[in-house]
Protein backbone atom coordinates (compact mmCIF):
# COMPACT_ATOMS: atom_id res chain seq x y z
CA UNK A 1 0.00 0.00 0.00
CA UNK A 2 1.36 3.44 -0.50
CA UNK A 3 0.46 6.51 1.08
CA UNK A 4 0.99 9.95 0.37
CA UNK A 5 1.08 13.30 2.50
CA UNK A 6 2.17 16.80 2.29
CA UNK A 7 5.13 15.88 5.19
CA UNK A 8 6.29 13.27 6.60
CA UNK A 9 7.84 13.39 9.84
CA UNK A 10 10.07 9.85 10.59
CA UNK A 11 10.67 9.92 14.40
CA UNK A 12 8.09 10.41 16.90
CA UNK A 13 10.47 11.54 19.85
CA UNK A 14 9.95 15.07 21.15
CA UNK A 15 11.41 16.58 18.03
CA UNK A 16 9.51 14.59 15.43
CA UNK A 17 5.93 15.32 17.73
CA UNK A 18 7.12 19.15 18.26
CA UNK A 19 7.41 19.23 13.83
CA UNK A 20 4.25 17.45 13.40
CA UNK A 21 2.12 19.54 16.04
CA UNK A 22 3.81 23.01 14.26
CA UNK A 23 3.25 22.03 10.62
CA UNK A 24 -0.14 20.99 11.39
CA UNK A 25 -1.18 24.02 13.89
CA UNK A 26 0.80 26.40 11.09
CA UNK A 27 -1.14 25.31 7.61
CA UNK A 28 -4.21 23.12 8.77
CA UNK A 29 -4.83 22.24 5.79
CA UNK A 30 -1.64 20.20 5.24
CA UNK A 31 -1.58 16.51 5.93
CA UNK A 32 0.71 15.59 8.23
CA UNK A 33 1.95 12.09 9.21
CA UNK A 34 4.18 10.71 11.75
CA UNK A 35 5.95 7.33 10.96
CA UNK A 36 7.95 5.81 14.13
CA UNK A 37 9.35 2.50 14.49
CA UNK A 38 7.91 2.56 18.34
CA UNK A 39 4.93 3.67 19.88
CA UNK A 40 5.87 7.20 20.00
CA UNK A 41 5.46 7.54 23.75
CA UNK A 42 8.21 4.62 23.88
CA UNK A 43 10.34 7.17 22.38
CA UNK A 44 14.41 7.83 23.94
CA UNK A 45 12.91 11.69 24.61
CA UNK A 46 10.19 9.78 27.31
CA UNK A 47 14.22 9.16 29.03
CA UNK A 48 15.07 12.17 29.63
CA UNK A 49 15.01 13.03 33.23
CA UNK A 50 16.85 16.07 34.30
CA UNK A 51 15.79 18.56 32.46
CA UNK A 52 15.24 21.20 29.92
CA UNK A 53 17.35 25.00 29.91
CA UNK A 54 16.04 28.47 29.37
CA UNK A 55 16.96 31.28 30.92
CA UNK A 56 13.47 31.90 32.46
CA UNK A 57 15.73 33.86 35.41
CA UNK A 58 12.97 32.42 38.03
CA UNK A 59 16.52 31.32 40.49
CA UNK A 60 19.17 33.12 39.43
CA UNK A 61 17.34 36.41 38.42
CA UNK A 62 20.20 38.11 36.72
CA UNK A 63 20.29 34.89 34.09
CA UNK A 64 19.75 35.83 30.55
CA UNK A 65 19.67 34.28 27.20
CA UNK A 66 23.16 36.36 26.22
CA UNK A 67 24.35 33.93 29.38
CA UNK A 68 22.37 30.97 27.98
CA UNK A 69 24.49 31.78 24.60
CA UNK A 70 28.00 31.79 26.02
CA UNK A 71 27.43 28.60 28.45
CA UNK A 72 26.53 26.92 25.08
CA UNK A 73 29.33 27.93 22.96
CA UNK A 74 32.25 27.74 25.38
CA UNK A 75 30.31 24.14 26.54
CA UNK A 76 31.10 23.04 22.56
CA UNK A 77 34.44 24.10 23.45
CA UNK A 78 34.01 26.76 20.32
CA UNK A 79 32.49 24.01 17.58
CA UNK A 80 29.31 24.97 17.85
CA UNK A 81 28.01 27.48 15.03
CA UNK A 82 27.07 30.30 16.96
CA UNK A 83 24.00 31.98 14.54
CA UNK A 84 22.24 28.34 15.49
CA UNK A 85 22.89 28.98 19.25
CA UNK A 86 21.84 32.32 19.14
CA UNK A 87 18.45 31.01 18.41
CA UNK A 88 18.21 28.10 20.42
CA UNK A 89 18.89 30.37 23.16
CA UNK A 90 16.47 32.85 22.51
CA UNK A 91 13.63 30.35 21.82
CA UNK A 92 14.32 28.59 24.98
CA UNK A 93 11.70 30.78 27.57
CA UNK A 94 9.38 30.76 24.72
CA UNK A 95 9.18 26.73 23.90
CA UNK A 96 9.25 26.40 27.53
CA UNK A 97 6.40 28.29 28.25
CA UNK A 98 4.51 27.14 25.58
CA UNK A 99 5.36 23.40 26.79
CA UNK A 100 3.91 24.58 30.25
CA UNK A 101 0.31 26.09 28.24
CA UNK A 102 0.13 22.65 26.41
CA UNK A 103 -0.01 21.20 29.48
CA UNK A 104 3.25 20.00 30.90
CA UNK A 105 3.38 20.03 34.64
CA UNK A 106 6.75 21.54 35.03
CA UNK A 107 8.04 21.75 38.93
CA UNK A 108 7.59 25.06 40.82
CA UNK A 109 8.85 27.04 42.98
CA UNK A 110 6.97 27.87 46.70
CA UNK A 111 6.25 31.46 44.44
CA UNK A 112 4.88 29.63 41.90
CA UNK A 113 7.30 30.06 38.89
CA UNK A 114 8.72 27.16 36.83
CA UNK A 115 11.66 25.49 39.45
CA UNK A 116 15.20 25.70 38.21
CA UNK A 117 17.87 23.54 39.39
CA UNK A 118 21.87 23.65 38.57
CA UNK A 119 23.29 21.44 35.27
CA UNK A 120 26.88 20.94 34.24
CA UNK A 121 28.73 23.63 32.76
CA UNK A 122 26.66 27.01 33.46
CA UNK A 123 27.21 30.02 35.41
CA UNK A 124 23.68 30.18 36.55
CA UNK A 125 20.77 27.59 37.74
CA UNK A 126 18.22 27.38 34.64
CA UNK A 127 17.39 23.68 34.17
CA UNK A 128 13.61 23.44 34.28
CA UNK A 129 12.05 20.10 35.35
CA UNK A 130 9.40 18.05 35.85
CA UNK A 131 10.88 16.03 38.70
CA UNK A 132 13.36 13.60 37.46
CA UNK A 133 10.74 12.34 34.56
CA UNK A 134 10.96 15.64 32.88
CA UNK A 135 11.32 13.76 28.77
CA UNK A 136 8.38 11.45 29.80
CA UNK A 137 6.13 14.84 30.65
CA UNK A 138 6.98 16.81 27.44
CA UNK A 139 6.43 13.18 25.15
CA UNK A 140 3.16 12.74 26.20
CA UNK A 141 2.05 16.01 26.86
CA UNK A 142 2.93 16.64 22.92
CA UNK A 143 1.47 13.12 21.50
CA UNK A 144 -2.06 14.56 23.81
CA UNK A 145 -1.65 17.20 21.46
CA UNK A 146 -0.81 15.82 18.60
CA UNK A 147 -3.63 13.25 18.47
CA UNK A 148 -5.64 16.73 19.10
CA UNK A 149 -4.50 18.14 15.91
CA UNK A 150 -5.56 15.19 13.89
CA UNK A 151 -1.88 14.05 13.25
CA UNK A 152 -1.93 10.25 11.46
CA UNK A 153 0.17 8.15 13.16
CA UNK A 154 2.10 5.16 11.38
CA UNK A 155 3.34 3.32 14.40
CA UNK A 156 5.72 0.77 14.18
CA UNK A 157 6.95 1.47 10.39
CA UNK A 158 10.66 1.22 9.72
CA UNK A 159 12.28 3.43 7.70
CA UNK A 160 14.37 1.69 4.51
CA UNK A 161 15.27 5.07 2.95
CA UNK A 162 15.14 8.17 1.97
CA UNK A 163 14.53 9.27 -1.64
CA UNK A 164 14.98 12.60 -3.57
CA UNK A 165 15.27 13.45 -7.13
CA UNK A 166 17.61 15.50 -8.71
CA UNK A 167 18.13 17.44 -4.93
CA UNK A 168 13.80 17.62 -4.33
CA UNK A 169 12.37 15.68 -2.15
CA UNK A 170 10.29 12.61 -2.85
CA UNK A 171 9.71 10.67 0.09
CA UNK A 172 10.55 7.72 2.28
CA UNK A 173 10.30 3.71 2.08
CA UNK A 174 9.30 2.05 5.00
CA UNK A 175 8.12 -1.37 6.14
CA UNK A 176 5.05 -2.35 8.14
CA UNK A 177 6.88 -4.05 11.17
CA UNK A 178 3.64 -6.32 12.16
CA UNK A 179 3.44 -8.08 8.49
CA UNK A 180 6.87 -6.83 6.50
CA UNK A 181 4.90 -5.18 4.01
CA UNK A 182 6.83 -2.72 2.46
CA UNK A 183 5.30 0.77 1.66
CA UNK A 184 6.12 4.03 0.01
CA UNK A 185 5.19 7.42 1.62
CA UNK A 186 5.01 9.88 -0.82
CA UNK A 187 5.62 13.12 0.75
CA UNK A 188 6.72 17.27 -0.51
CA UNK A 189 8.65 17.57 2.68
CA UNK A 190 10.56 14.93 4.97
CA UNK A 191 11.54 15.62 8.35
CA UNK A 192 14.11 13.30 9.60
CA UNK A 193 13.74 13.12 13.45
CA UNK A 194 14.95 9.74 14.04
CA UNK A 195 17.47 10.26 17.35
CA UNK A 196 20.66 9.41 18.34
CA UNK A 197 23.16 6.47 17.36
CA UNK A 198 24.86 6.03 20.71
CA UNK A 199 23.63 2.76 21.31
CA UNK A 200 26.37 1.64 19.21
CA UNK A 201 28.39 1.44 21.83
CA UNK A 202 26.57 -1.82 23.32
CA UNK A 203 26.04 -2.44 26.97
CA UNK A 204 28.03 0.57 27.85
CA UNK A 205 25.46 2.86 27.11
CA UNK A 206 22.60 4.99 28.23
CA UNK A 207 20.56 4.96 25.32
CA UNK A 208 17.11 3.12 24.35
CA UNK A 209 17.30 -0.03 22.43
CA UNK A 210 16.39 1.89 19.20
CA UNK A 211 18.69 4.01 19.02
CA UNK A 212 20.55 2.89 16.14
CA UNK A 213 20.78 5.96 14.08
CA UNK A 214 18.42 4.70 11.00
CA UNK A 215 17.61 8.08 9.84
CA UNK A 216 21.53 9.42 9.71
CA UNK A 217 21.98 6.16 8.10
CA UNK A 218 19.23 7.05 5.28
CA UNK A 219 20.59 10.63 4.74
CA UNK A 220 24.24 9.46 4.27
CA UNK A 221 23.12 6.52 1.64
CA UNK A 222 20.81 9.46 0.01
CA UNK A 223 24.00 11.40 -0.25
CA UNK A 224 23.46 13.84 2.67
CA UNK A 225 26.33 14.45 4.59
CA UNK A 226 27.20 13.79 7.96
CA UNK A 227 28.81 16.28 10.11
CA UNK A 228 31.03 16.03 13.29
CA UNK A 229 30.25 12.59 13.82
CA UNK A 230 33.48 11.62 16.02
CA UNK A 231 31.84 13.70 19.09
CA UNK A 232 30.43 11.07 21.03
CA UNK A 233 29.29 12.02 24.43
CA UNK A 234 29.90 9.83 27.04
CA UNK A 235 28.05 10.90 30.61
CA UNK A 236 29.93 10.56 33.81
CA UNK A 237 27.19 8.52 35.57
CA UNK A 238 25.68 5.47 34.18
CA UNK A 239 24.66 2.56 36.43
CA UNK A 240 27.69 0.14 37.05
CA UNK A 241 26.14 -3.01 35.65
CA UNK A 242 23.79 -1.61 33.40
CA UNK A 243 25.05 1.79 31.77
CA UNK A 244 21.38 3.21 32.54
CA UNK A 245 21.54 6.91 33.44
CA UNK A 246 21.53 8.68 36.56
CA UNK A 247 20.69 12.58 35.38
CA UNK A 248 22.84 15.02 35.82
CA UNK A 249 20.30 16.33 38.38
CA UNK A 250 21.67 14.49 41.03
CA UNK A 251 24.77 16.21 41.43
CA UNK A 252 22.83 19.63 39.88
CA UNK A 253 21.01 18.65 43.48
CA UNK A 254 24.00 18.54 45.41
CA UNK A 255 25.37 14.42 44.70
CA UNK A 256 29.08 14.00 45.26
CA UNK A 257 31.34 12.16 43.74
CA UNK A 258 33.44 9.57 45.53
CA UNK A 259 36.49 7.07 44.69
CA UNK A 260 37.44 4.24 46.62
CA UNK A 261 39.88 6.37 49.17
CA UNK A 262 36.49 8.64 50.03
CA UNK A 263 37.89 11.43 48.64
CA UNK A 264 35.70 14.14 46.09
CA UNK A 265 38.38 13.86 43.54
CA UNK A 266 36.86 16.34 41.14
CA UNK A 267 38.39 18.84 43.37
CA UNK A 268 41.74 17.98 41.33
CA UNK A 269 40.27 17.98 37.68
CA UNK A 270 37.43 21.02 37.83
CA UNK A 271 37.98 23.25 41.79
CA UNK A 272 35.41 25.34 41.04
CA UNK A 273 32.69 24.11 39.38
CA UNK A 274 33.32 20.25 40.99
CA UNK A 275 31.02 17.52 40.10
CA UNK A 276 28.80 20.65 38.12
CA UNK A 277 31.99 20.47 35.49
CA UNK A 278 30.94 20.01 32.08
CA UNK A 279 30.36 15.95 30.76
CA UNK A 280 33.15 15.66 28.54
CA UNK A 281 35.72 17.10 31.51
CA UNK A 282 34.01 14.99 34.30
CA UNK A 283 33.85 11.89 32.68
CA UNK A 284 37.41 12.16 31.39
CA UNK A 285 38.12 12.60 34.81
CA UNK A 286 36.19 9.71 36.36
CA UNK A 287 38.19 7.41 33.47
CA UNK A 288 41.48 9.08 34.69
CA UNK A 289 40.62 7.70 38.64
CA UNK A 290 39.50 4.38 36.85
CA UNK A 291 42.73 4.00 34.59
CA UNK A 292 44.72 5.29 38.10
CA UNK A 293 43.88 2.22 40.40
CA UNK A 294 41.66 4.73 42.18
CA UNK A 295 37.90 3.05 41.15
CA UNK A 296 36.33 0.37 42.95
CA UNK A 297 36.55 -2.92 41.78
CA UNK A 298 33.83 -5.76 41.60
CA UNK A 299 32.88 -8.45 39.30
CA UNK A 300 30.52 -6.08 36.81
CA UNK A 301 33.88 -3.69 36.68
CA UNK A 302 35.67 -1.06 37.81
CA UNK A 303 32.75 1.77 39.43
CA UNK A 304 33.48 5.42 41.06
CA UNK A 305 30.62 5.88 43.82
CA UNK A 306 27.51 9.11 43.65
CA UNK A 307 26.63 9.95 47.13
CA UNK A 308 23.04 11.51 47.49
CA UNK A 309 22.58 9.96 51.04
CA UNK A 310 23.10 13.50 52.78
CA UNK A 311 20.47 15.43 50.49
CA UNK A 312 18.25 13.14 52.81
CA UNK A 313 15.15 11.02 52.36
CA UNK A 314 12.83 13.77 51.64
CA UNK A 315 14.47 15.42 49.16
CA UNK A 316 15.62 11.74 47.26
CA UNK A 317 12.12 11.10 47.27
CA UNK A 318 10.49 14.15 45.92
CA UNK A 319 13.56 15.33 43.28
CA UNK A 320 14.94 12.25 42.08
CA UNK A 321 12.06 9.32 42.70
CA UNK A 322 12.58 7.84 39.40
CA UNK A 323 16.69 7.61 40.12
CA UNK A 324 15.75 6.37 43.32
CA UNK A 325 13.84 3.22 41.48
CA UNK A 326 16.25 2.65 38.78
CA UNK A 327 18.87 2.04 41.79
CA UNK A 328 16.88 -0.32 43.61
CA UNK A 329 15.56 -2.25 40.27
CA UNK A 330 19.24 -2.47 38.38
CA UNK A 331 21.46 -2.24 41.49
CA UNK A 332 19.63 -3.39 44.29
CA UNK A 333 20.50 -0.56 46.75
CA UNK A 334 18.39 2.34 47.88
CA UNK A 335 20.33 5.89 47.20
CA UNK A 336 19.09 7.22 50.94
CA UNK A 337 21.04 4.16 52.24
CA UNK A 338 23.80 4.19 49.82
CA UNK A 339 26.30 5.08 47.68
CA UNK A 340 25.34 4.91 43.79
CA UNK A 341 27.71 2.76 42.01
CA UNK A 342 28.68 4.45 38.65
CA UNK A 343 30.55 4.93 35.73
CA UNK A 344 30.69 7.07 32.56
CA UNK A 345 28.30 5.19 29.43
CA UNK A 346 27.93 6.40 25.89
CA UNK A 347 24.93 8.93 26.25
CA UNK A 348 24.69 11.36 23.17
CA UNK A 349 25.86 11.67 19.44
CA UNK A 350 26.63 15.25 19.01
CA UNK A 351 27.01 14.65 15.17
CA UNK A 352 24.45 13.80 12.78
CA UNK A 353 22.51 14.48 9.62
CA UNK A 354 24.06 18.29 8.59
CA UNK A 355 21.39 20.59 8.42
CA UNK A 356 21.45 24.07 8.80
CA UNK A 357 19.06 25.24 10.93
CA UNK A 358 17.58 22.14 10.17
CA UNK A 359 17.32 22.55 6.36
CA UNK A 360 19.45 19.63 4.54
CA UNK A 361 21.41 20.21 1.68
CA UNK A 362 18.18 18.63 -0.35
CA UNK A 363 15.14 20.98 -1.27
CA UNK A 364 12.12 20.16 1.78
CA UNK A 365 14.74 17.22 3.36
CA UNK A 366 14.95 18.89 7.29
CA UNK A 367 16.97 17.13 9.79
CA UNK A 368 16.10 17.82 13.92
CA UNK A 369 16.83 16.71 17.13
CA UNK A 370 19.47 13.82 17.88
CA UNK A 371 19.87 12.92 14.75
CA UNK A 372 20.76 16.02 13.27
CA UNK A 373 23.59 17.94 13.60
CA UNK A 374 22.66 21.64 13.26
CA UNK A 375 25.27 22.61 15.21
CA UNK A 376 24.24 23.83 18.84
CA UNK A 377 25.75 21.16 20.51
CA UNK A 378 29.86 21.21 18.59
CA UNK A 379 32.16 19.22 20.62
CA UNK A 380 30.12 18.73 23.77
CA UNK A 381 26.83 18.65 24.65
CA UNK A 382 25.48 20.75 27.85
CA UNK A 383 23.39 18.89 29.93
CA UNK A 384 19.27 20.31 29.27
CA UNK A 385 20.50 21.79 25.76
CA UNK A 386 18.84 18.61 23.55
CA UNK A 387 15.58 18.55 24.89
CA UNK A 388 15.51 22.57 24.10
CA UNK A 389 17.17 21.44 20.83
CA UNK A 390 14.40 18.76 19.57
CA UNK A 391 11.91 21.90 20.98
CA UNK A 392 13.56 24.59 19.03
CA UNK A 393 14.95 22.94 15.82
CA UNK A 394 11.49 20.91 15.58
CA UNK A 395 9.19 23.55 15.87
CA UNK A 396 10.92 25.18 13.17
CA UNK A 397 11.22 22.56 10.86
CA UNK A 398 7.35 21.91 11.35
CA UNK A 399 6.58 25.80 11.02
CA UNK A 400 8.98 26.02 7.62
CA UNK A 401 7.82 22.60 5.93
CA UNK A 402 4.23 24.08 6.43
CA UNK A 403 4.96 26.74 4.67
CA UNK A 404 6.60 25.32 2.25
CA UNK A 405 5.62 22.09 1.04
CA UNK A 406 2.13 23.34 -0.49
CA UNK A 407 4.10 25.48 -3.00
CA UNK A 408 6.01 22.60 -4.13
CA UNK A 409 4.85 19.49 -6.69
CA UNK A 410 4.97 16.29 -5.24
CA UNK A 411 7.47 14.15 -6.72
CA UNK A 412 5.99 10.78 -5.51
CA UNK A 413 8.68 7.74 -4.62
CA UNK A 414 9.29 5.55 -7.37
CA UNK A 415 8.33 1.37 -7.17
CA UNK A 416 11.96 0.96 -8.05
CA UNK A 417 12.80 2.19 -4.73
CA UNK A 418 9.88 0.08 -2.90
CA UNK A 419 11.43 -3.26 -5.05
CA UNK A 420 15.34 -2.66 -4.22
CA UNK A 421 14.33 -2.13 -0.21
CA UNK A 422 12.69 -5.45 -0.81
CA UNK A 423 15.23 -6.96 -2.65
CA UNK A 424 17.54 -6.10 -0.24
CA UNK A 425 15.08 -7.83 2.45
CA UNK A 426 15.12 -10.96 0.55
CA UNK A 427 18.52 -11.13 0.13
CA UNK A 428 19.74 -11.52 3.73
CA UNK A 429 17.65 -14.82 4.01
CA UNK A 430 19.33 -16.56 1.39
CA UNK A 431 23.12 -16.29 2.19
CA UNK A 432 24.73 -19.67 2.00
CA UNK A 433 27.90 -18.57 3.80
CA UNK A 434 26.62 -16.99 6.59
CA UNK A 435 27.25 -14.44 9.57
CA UNK A 436 24.83 -13.91 12.79
CA UNK A 437 23.63 -11.29 14.06
CA UNK A 438 25.00 -11.14 17.19
CA UNK A 439 28.49 -12.29 16.75
CA UNK A 440 28.70 -9.07 14.79
CA UNK A 441 26.98 -7.01 16.93
CA UNK A 442 28.81 -7.39 19.71
CA UNK A 443 31.89 -7.01 18.04
CA UNK A 444 30.93 -3.42 16.79
CA UNK A 445 30.01 -2.58 20.15
CA UNK A 446 33.60 -3.95 21.76
CA UNK A 447 35.62 -2.38 19.06
CA UNK A 448 33.65 1.33 19.60
CA UNK A 449 34.09 1.07 23.12
CA UNK A 450 37.58 -0.33 23.29
CA UNK A 451 38.88 1.64 20.18
CA UNK A 452 36.57 4.78 20.31
CA UNK A 453 36.01 5.39 23.56
CA UNK A 454 36.66 8.41 26.16
CA UNK A 455 40.88 8.00 25.89
CA UNK A 456 41.83 7.60 21.63
CA UNK A 457 44.99 7.45 20.28
CA UNK A 458 46.01 6.88 16.61
CA UNK A 459 46.73 3.48 17.09
CA UNK A 460 43.38 2.53 18.51
CA UNK A 461 41.66 4.39 15.80
CA UNK A 462 43.38 2.93 13.05
CA UNK A 463 42.18 -0.46 14.35
CA UNK A 464 39.07 0.82 15.15
CA UNK A 465 38.85 1.78 11.41
CA UNK A 466 39.67 -1.73 10.04
CA UNK A 467 37.54 -4.05 12.19
CA UNK A 468 35.01 -1.50 11.69
CA UNK A 469 35.59 -2.16 7.55
CA UNK A 470 35.71 -5.94 8.11
CA UNK A 471 32.66 -5.62 10.12
CA UNK A 472 31.08 -4.29 6.93
CA UNK A 473 32.61 -6.41 4.70
CA UNK A 474 31.14 -9.73 6.76
CA UNK A 475 27.61 -7.90 6.93
CA UNK A 476 27.04 -8.88 3.42
CA UNK A 477 27.17 -12.34 4.46
CA UNK A 478 24.81 -11.40 7.18
CA UNK A 479 22.03 -14.44 7.50
CA UNK A 480 18.00 -13.78 8.36
CA UNK A 481 17.78 -17.03 10.18
CA UNK A 482 13.46 -16.16 10.69
CA UNK A 483 11.68 -15.61 7.60
CA UNK A 484 8.14 -15.50 9.30
CA UNK A 485 6.72 -11.96 8.38
CA UNK A 486 5.24 -10.70 11.33
CA UNK A 487 6.89 -8.71 13.90
CA UNK A 488 10.02 -10.26 13.01
CA UNK A 489 12.60 -8.89 15.36
CA UNK A 490 15.84 -11.06 13.98
CA UNK A 491 15.02 -8.64 10.65
CA UNK A 492 14.86 -5.34 12.56
CA UNK A 493 17.82 -5.93 14.32
CA UNK A 494 19.51 -6.84 11.22
CA UNK A 495 18.53 -3.08 9.19
CA UNK A 496 19.49 -1.77 12.54
CA UNK A 497 23.56 -3.36 12.40
CA UNK A 498 24.11 -2.33 8.75
CA UNK A 499 22.58 0.92 10.14
CA UNK A 500 25.17 1.18 12.85
CA UNK A 501 28.14 -0.31 11.13
CA UNK A 502 27.66 2.52 8.03
CA UNK A 503 28.04 5.03 11.16
CA UNK A 504 30.37 3.43 13.26
CA UNK A 505 32.95 3.63 10.09
CA UNK A 506 32.14 7.34 10.29
CA UNK A 507 32.64 7.96 14.14
CA UNK A 508 35.93 5.78 14.00
CA UNK A 509 37.42 7.72 11.04
CA UNK A 510 36.49 10.93 11.64
CA UNK A 511 38.19 10.53 15.12
CA UNK A 512 41.30 9.65 13.26
CA UNK A 513 41.31 12.25 11.41
CA UNK A 514 41.07 15.05 14.09
CA UNK A 515 44.31 15.15 15.24
CA UNK A 516 43.49 17.33 18.19
CA UNK A 517 41.61 16.95 21.56
CA UNK A 518 38.10 19.06 21.68
CA UNK A 519 35.27 18.27 24.00
CA UNK A 520 34.54 14.87 24.01
CA UNK A 521 37.03 14.03 21.85
CA UNK A 522 40.12 13.35 23.55
CA UNK A 523 43.61 12.39 21.85
CA UNK A 524 46.15 10.80 24.40
CA UNK A 525 48.69 11.97 21.17
CA UNK A 526 47.38 15.14 20.56
CA UNK A 527 46.13 16.30 23.71
CA UNK A 528 45.92 19.92 22.75
CA UNK A 529 43.23 21.84 21.16
CA UNK A 530 44.81 23.16 18.09
CA UNK A 531 42.54 26.21 16.53
CA UNK A 532 44.64 26.69 13.93
CA UNK A 533 44.41 23.31 11.79
CA UNK A 534 41.03 21.86 13.39
CA UNK A 535 38.71 24.85 14.57
CA UNK A 536 36.28 23.04 11.65
CA UNK A 537 33.51 20.99 11.43
CA UNK A 538 34.23 17.48 9.96
CA UNK A 539 32.07 15.99 7.12
CA UNK A 540 31.33 12.69 5.82
CA UNK A 541 29.64 11.44 2.99
CA UNK A 542 29.46 8.13 1.33
CA UNK A 543 30.73 6.81 -2.22
CA UNK A 544 29.68 4.69 -4.77
CA UNK A 545 31.43 2.08 -3.23
CA UNK A 546 31.06 1.82 -0.18
CA UNK A 547 33.82 3.95 1.35
CA UNK A 548 33.26 7.02 3.14
CA UNK A 549 34.76 10.28 1.99
CA UNK A 550 36.14 13.09 4.39
CA UNK A 551 35.77 16.52 4.20
CA UNK A 552 35.72 19.75 6.65
CA UNK A 553 33.45 22.57 6.31
CA UNK A 554 33.92 26.33 8.29
CA UNK A 555 32.59 27.03 11.90
CA UNK A 556 29.70 29.79 12.02
CA UNK A 557 31.80 32.63 14.27
CA UNK A 558 29.05 35.26 16.71
CA UNK A 559 30.05 37.34 19.56
CA UNK A 560 32.32 34.90 21.23
CA UNK A 561 35.51 34.98 19.91
CA UNK A 562 37.89 31.25 21.02
CA UNK A 563 39.27 31.16 23.77
CA UNK A 564 40.97 28.51 26.35
CA UNK A 565 37.96 26.24 28.35
CA UNK A 566 38.65 26.17 31.86
CA UNK A 567 36.05 25.31 34.79
C1 LIG B 1 18.67 8.33 29.50
C2 LIG B 1 18.70 9.69 28.84
C3 LIG B 1 18.44 10.83 29.58
C4 LIG B 1 18.49 12.08 28.97
N1 LIG B 1 18.24 13.19 29.73
C5 LIG B 1 18.22 14.41 29.13
C6 LIG B 1 17.88 15.57 29.88
O1 LIG B 1 17.57 15.51 31.06
N2 LIG B 1 17.89 16.76 29.24
C7 LIG B 1 18.21 16.88 27.93
O2 LIG B 1 18.19 18.00 27.40
N3 LIG B 1 18.50 15.78 27.19
C8 LIG B 1 18.51 14.56 27.76
N4 LIG B 1 18.81 13.45 27.02
C9 LIG B 1 18.96 13.58 25.57
C10 LIG B 1 17.60 13.76 24.92
O3 LIG B 1 16.63 13.07 25.66
C11 LIG B 1 17.58 13.23 23.50
O4 LIG B 1 18.64 13.76 22.77
C12 LIG B 1 16.28 13.64 22.82
O5 LIG B 1 15.16 13.29 23.59
C13 LIG B 1 16.17 13.01 21.43
O6 LIG B 1 14.91 13.30 20.91
P1 LIG B 1 14.56 13.03 19.39
O7 LIG B 1 13.20 13.56 19.18
O8 LIG B 1 15.66 13.54 18.55
O9 LIG B 1 14.58 11.43 19.25
P2 LIG B 1 14.05 10.22 20.16
O10 LIG B 1 13.26 10.67 21.33
O11 LIG B 1 15.23 9.36 20.41
O12 LIG B 1 13.06 9.49 19.20
C14 LIG B 1 13.48 8.88 18.00
C15 LIG B 1 12.25 8.48 17.21
O13 LIG B 1 12.67 8.02 15.94
C16 LIG B 1 11.99 6.85 15.62
N5 LIG B 1 12.83 6.05 14.72
C17 LIG B 1 14.13 5.71 14.88
N6 LIG B 1 14.52 4.92 13.86
C18 LIG B 1 13.44 4.75 13.06
C19 LIG B 1 13.19 4.02 11.87
N7 LIG B 1 14.12 3.27 11.28
N8 LIG B 1 11.95 4.07 11.33
C20 LIG B 1 10.97 4.79 11.91
N9 LIG B 1 11.16 5.50 13.04
C21 LIG B 1 12.37 5.48 13.61
C22 LIG B 1 11.71 6.16 16.94
O14 LIG B 1 10.60 5.32 16.83
C23 LIG B 1 11.44 7.36 17.85
O15 LIG B 1 10.09 7.69 17.80
C24 LIG B 1 18.79 12.18 27.61
C25 LIG B 1 19.03 11.05 26.85
C26 LIG B 1 19.02 9.81 27.47
C27 LIG B 1 19.36 8.60 26.64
Amino acid sequence: MDHSFDIVIVGAGGGGLFAALEAIRTNPLATVAVVSKVYPTRSHTSAAQGGVNAALANKDKDDSVELHVFDTVKGSDYLADQDAVDYLCGQAPLVVRELENLGAPFSRFADGTIAQRPFGGTVKDRCCYCADKTGHTILHTLFEQCLRQGVKFFNEFFLLSLEHDDGQCQGVVAMNMRNSSIEAFSAKSVILATGGHAKMYWNRSSNAAGNTGDGQAAALRAGIALKDMEFIQFHPTGLRKSGLLVTEGARGEGGYLLNRHGQRFMSRYAPQKMELGPRDLVARSMETEILEGNAFTSDAGSYLELDLRHLGAEAIKKKLPQIRELCMHFEGIDPIEEPIPVRPTAHYSMGGIDAGMAQTAVRGIYAIGECACVSVHGANRLGGNSLLDILVFGKRAGQEAALEAPQRKARPVSPAAVRKAADEIKSYASHERYERYGTIREEMGRTMADKAGIYRTEAKLRSGVEEIKTLRERFRHIRLFDTGTVYNTNLFQILELKNMLDLALCVTATALERQESRGSHYRNDFPVRDDQSWHKHSLCTLQENGDIRLGTGPVTMGKYSLEARSY
